[in-house]
């Protein structure tokens, strides 16, 4: 499994080294190669999924300085990404049930014209029998 997109590997000096980190739910020390850096995986101690973080080395120093937050752009374009496809998702939740809504909206004016016209009724009735 490589998640080698063109990264831009300006600094070939840390392109060898490792991820150590620990696993956030057994606290396992884990080493990963560099090329899962992002991604997500099972820990190989508990199983449970965990997303390999960037390594900190592979700070640049470019033009652009983010706020304090050092995520890098590729796994920034990801989040975007997957933002993105929440957001289609959510949208077509709304639009069924805007529909759904209107559905609702136009059934319970019809009722609502019912319930006056049978009220009308019923009074006339009354004042005929009264
Ligand atoms: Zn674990």
């Amino acid at each position: 499994m490589q998640t080698n997109s063109t990264e831009p590997s300006e600094s070939s000096a840390d392109t060898a080294h490792d991820i150590v980190f620990q696993c956030p739910h057994c606290r396992t020390t884990l080493k990963l190669d560099r090329a899962t850096a992002g991604t997500t995986l099972k820990c190989e101690s508990c199983q449970q999924l965990i997303r390999v973080p960037r390594s900190r080395s592979a700070k640049k120093i470019s033009s652009k300085t983010e706020p304090t937050d050092q995520e890098p752009m590729a796994d920034l374009e990801h989040r975007l990404k997957e933002n993105e496809s929440q957001r289609t998702e959510i949208t077509g939740y709304i639009n069924q049930h805007n529909i759904q809504l209107h559905r609702w909206q136009l059934q319970l004016q019809t009722l609502n014209e019912r319930k006056q016209q049978l009220e009308v009724e019923l009074a006339s009735r009354k004042t005929w029998l009264g």
